[in-house]
């Protein structure tokens, strides 16, 4: 049982005009939007251009809320949910599209800045699971806040635009590496030598001394006076270390985009568009959930394990003027997810790794994953066979092109996902996504239809789940 290549729906330069608009739209939000907060201000910007409203301005103001109303709730800049309200009473539960918007990377550890040598190095903590040695000798960005004592909040975001330096981790030359190349993968960087280089010129005292720490200390100079930064801001910052430099069209035929992000962001932004381009009636409330924290274990208040969307639920509920603790209890059993997450394409280059007539291949279309988990499918949600009979249909009725998959061999590995934390509500859960080759490294691969099939499955299952 083999699944047809979703190109084969676009062989005319008219039919896959649609695929090319979309991707190139996709390609310059992954170059721009590399944190959860970018991410999310990148949403509201677009949500708000298409109609949707505040919640929290709405709940302040006691507004009422009805049929056709959109509104979206922010929690903490780094997680939100979108609603479009439907006709039917709420009881009957949403049509829920999630996803998660945080990505593997480095972050700056609270006291980070040093100086070793004569240069200036910023010491990192990595964030989710990835392999060190790929993240050396590669340009390197910064991105996130720094919050002053007063509650000012300072933008970081250098090494994107052409005009700015890059940052970076240095290897070892090849020529001295001989213990290194003997070490096992998982050692041959490791995390605590994941070190930022950022300056190398030292500061002179007035008789031309170099100090101890000069190097440190003139670095600390230049962020004072372009950036108003003292040493001490580091402590309450979010500096997130990403691959700098844009995402690019990937392939003699432009059909795939290499860029850093794509788990999840691909799926999250195609999730966002499927629900805020909507524009016809809908019966069931339509929600797209945003969450941070995912590559970490969903943990936190800005995680799919947070209160955050119960309560927001709550609120809205609330302000449809119908709200009651067991019709919010109902509600929340009766909804539908598509909980969104990247699948890994089978790789030709590591074929060994996967079980080739349940993997998920590039350009095959949307994948779902009745389970994920790893080791007996443990952590996994494994949808239920009567909902994925119902998705199949879903699906067929817009002719969207969809695969299953599971994530690698049997006792390979393994991962999991959001998917479970829903459906502890008693939710009919199933995994979906695009597939991606590389993920988690700095620079990952996704194929341009598989994202516009993933957009044309979100539409479809907000039309008739
Ligand atoms: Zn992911």
């Amino acid at each position: 049982m083999e699944r047809k290549n979703a190109w084969s729906k676009y062989t005319s330069k008219k039919d896959s005009k649609a695929v090319f608009d979309f991707a190139e739209g996709y390609r310059q939000f992954l170059s721009s939007c590399k944190t959860e907060r970018e991410c999310v201000r990148f949403f509201i910007a677009d949500a708000e251009k298409k109609g949707f409203k505040n919640l929290d301005d709405i709940v302040a103001k006691n507004g009422k809320l009805k049929a056709g109303d959109k509104v979206y709730a922010v929690n903490k800049g780094k997680e939100m949910a979108l609603f479009i309200i439907g006709s039917e009473d709420l009881q009957n539960g949403m049509n829920i599209l999630g996803a998660h918007i945080d990505s593997p990377r480095m972050d700056l550890k609270q006291n980070p800045l040093y100086e070793d040598s004569d240069i200036a190095l910023l010491d990192t903590h990595y964030y989710g699971g990835i392999k060190k040695y790929q993240w050396v000798t590669i340009p390197l960005a910064l991105h996130g806040v720094m919050v002053k004592k007063t509650g000012e909040v300072i933008d970081v975001n250098i090494g994107e635009d052409a005009a700015d330096p890059v940052f970076g981790i240095s290897d070892l030359l090849i020529h001295l590496a001989a213990d290194q190349m003997d070490k096992k993968g998982a050692k041959v960087v490791e995390g605590e030598d994941l070190n930022v280089i950022v300056g190398s010129i030292p500061g002179f005292d007035k008789e031309g001394k170099k100090e101890k720490d000069a190097v440190k200390a003139n670095v600390l100079k230049l962020l004072k006076e372009k950036y108003d930064i003292e040493e001490e801001d580091f402590i309450s910052a979010e500096i997130e270390v990403v691959p700098a430099g844009a995402a690019r069209d990937f392939g003699f035929d432009r059909s795939m985009i290499l860029g850093y992000g794509h788990d999840d962001r691909v799926c999250a932004y195609s999730s966002f568009m499927a629900l805020v381009n909507h524009t016809k009636k809908l019966k069931k409330t339509a929600c797209c959930l945003l969450v941070d924290k995912e590559e970490i274990g969903s943990v936190g208040a800005t995680g799919m394990e947070s209160r955050f969307f119960e309560n927001t639920f709550a609120e809205l509920y609330n302000c449809l003027g119908d709200y009651s603790e067991l019709k919010l209890r109902r509600a929340l059993t009766s909804c539908k997810v598509l909980s969104s997450d990247v699948s890994a394409a089978l790789d030709p280059n590591y074929a060994s790794a996967f079980e080739k007539n349940n993997a998920a291949y590039l350009g095959r279309g949307l994948v779902f994953n009745k389970y994920t988990g790893s080791r007996g499918k443990s952590g996994s949600n494994d949808a239920s066979a009567e909902y994925v009979g119902e998705i199949r249909a879903i699906m067929d009725k817009d002719n969207v092109f969809w695969q299953t998959a599971e994530l690698g061999k049997v006792d390979q590995g393994g991962g999991g996902t959001i998917a479970y934390i829903m459906g502890n509500y008693n939710m009919q859960v199933i995994d979906s996504g695009v597939a991606v080759l590389s993920m988690h490294a700095p620079c990952e691969i996704i194929s341009k239809v598989d994202l516009y099939e993933a957009l044309l499955g979100y539409e479809a299952f907000i039309k008739y789940a």
